[in-house]
C-alpha cells in the first residue's frame, strides 16, 4: 500500500473541498473494493476521502410509489430492512446474496454502483427496476448511469448521495454465482411494473444491459415459456477462465426464465 492522506468529514460540502483541492484523491465508502485495490498496489490516491461519517448518506426511506436507499446504506441493512422487504423483496433477496457476511456488512450500494463491476449485483437491480441515482449535482436514471467496465456517468468529484427505486408490481433476481467470490457468473434481474417488463443482466457483459426483445415477449404473455425461444447473442460477452461467452449467453436465458418463474 503506498501512502495517502485519511480524512474523514462530516459533510457534504467538506467533502467537495477535499476533492476539489486533491486531484488525485478518493471516496473510500464501505472499502470492500477500494481496500484491497490499494493493497495490491493497483491505485495511488493522494488522499482518502471517507463517507462513513456523513449521516445523511445512510438509511432507507419509503417514499410511498418508490424506496430511496442512502449510498452508505450496507448490503446488510437492504437485506434486513422491514422497509425492503415489503416494497421491494427481490432487493432484499438480492442484498442477501452479495459476497459473504463480512462484505455485505461493509460493502454500501452506493459503493457497488459506483465501482460498477461487470459481475455486481445492485447495477441489474438498479437498471432493472428503472431507478434513479440522486448525486451531488444531479439526478441520473439508471439507464444513463452504467457506462461501460468500471465506468459511469459520475464525474470524478461527483459523490452518489442515494438511489431511487420505484417499487415493481413483482421482482426477482436470479444469479448464477461464481462459488469462490459470490459474484454474478450471470444474474439477471426481471421486474413487472406498470410502464411494462424490464430485464437486466449482468456478469454476462463488460457492463449491465437489458433485453428488450425479452421485455417485449413478457409484456404481452409474462411466463417463462414466453422467452424460451429468446438467443443471446454471444458477441461481445464476456469470455474467461470461469466461463466462456457462449456459457454465458446460455445462462442469460436460464436465469431470465428461472426469474419470471419466481415473480410468482
Ligand atoms: C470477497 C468479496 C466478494 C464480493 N462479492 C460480491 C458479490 O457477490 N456481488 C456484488 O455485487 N459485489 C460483491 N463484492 C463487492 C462488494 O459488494 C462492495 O459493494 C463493493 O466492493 C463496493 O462497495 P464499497 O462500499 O465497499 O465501496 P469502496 O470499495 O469503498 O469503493 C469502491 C469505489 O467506489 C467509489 N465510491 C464509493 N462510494 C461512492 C459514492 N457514494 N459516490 C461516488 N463514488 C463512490 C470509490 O471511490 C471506489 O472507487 C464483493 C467484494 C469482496 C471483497
Amino acid at each position: 500500500m503506498y501512502e495517502f492522506n485519511y480524512h474523514q468529514p462530516t459533510s457534504l460540502d467538506e467533502v467537495a473541498r477535499l476533492l476539489g483541492a486533491n486531484e488525485e484523491a478518493k471516496i473510500v465508502a464501505g472499502g470492500m473494493t477500494l481496500v484491497p485495490t490499494l493493497k495490491f498496489r493497483l491505485a495511488k490516491p493522494s488522499d482518502l476521502v471517507d463517507l462513513v461519517g456523513i449521516s445523511s448518506l445512510r438509511g432507507i426511506t419509503d417514499a410511498g410509489d418508490a424506496l430511496v436507499i442512502g449510498a452508505m446504506t450496507r448490503h446488510a441493512e437492504v437485506e434486513r430492512s422491514p422497509l425492503v422487504k415489503q416494497g421491494i423483496p427481490a432487493l432484499a433477496a438480492l442484498a442477501h446474496v452479495i459476497g459473504d457476511p463480512a462484505v455485505r456488512n461493509r460493502g454500501t450500494i452506493g459503493g457497488s454502483i459506483s465501482n460498477n463491476d461487470p459481475a455486481a449485483d445492485y447495477p441489474a437491480a438498479v437498471v432493472g427496476l428503472g431507478g434513479t441515482v440522486q448525486t451531488t449535482r444531479r439526478e441520473i436514471a439508471a439507464d444513463n448511469f452504467f457506462t461501460g467496465m468500471f465506468e459511469t456517468a459520475l464525474d470524478r468529484t461527483e459523490i452518489v448521495t442515494a438511489v431511487r427505486l420505484p417499487k415493481p408490481q413483482a421482482a426477482c433476481y436470479m444469479k448464477f454465482k461464481n462459488p469462490a467470490s459470490r459474484y454474478a457468473i450471470v444474474g439477471v434481474f426481471v421486474a413487472r411494473t406498470g410502464g411494462g417488463v424490464r430485464v437486466a443482466v449482468t456478469g454476462a457483459g463488460p457492463c449491465v444491459f437489458r433485453v428488450p426483445e425479452m421485455e417485449a415477449a413478457l409484456a404481452r404473455s409474462f411466463t417463462p415459456d414466453a422467452i424460451k425461444d429468446i438467443a443471446i447473442p454471444q458477441d461481445g460477452l464476456n469470455s474467461d477462465i470461469h466461463a466462456s461467452a457462449e456459457y454465458r449467453a446460455h445462462l442469460v436465458g436460464v436465469m431470465a426464465r428461472r426469474a419470471v418463474a419466481g415473480c410468482g
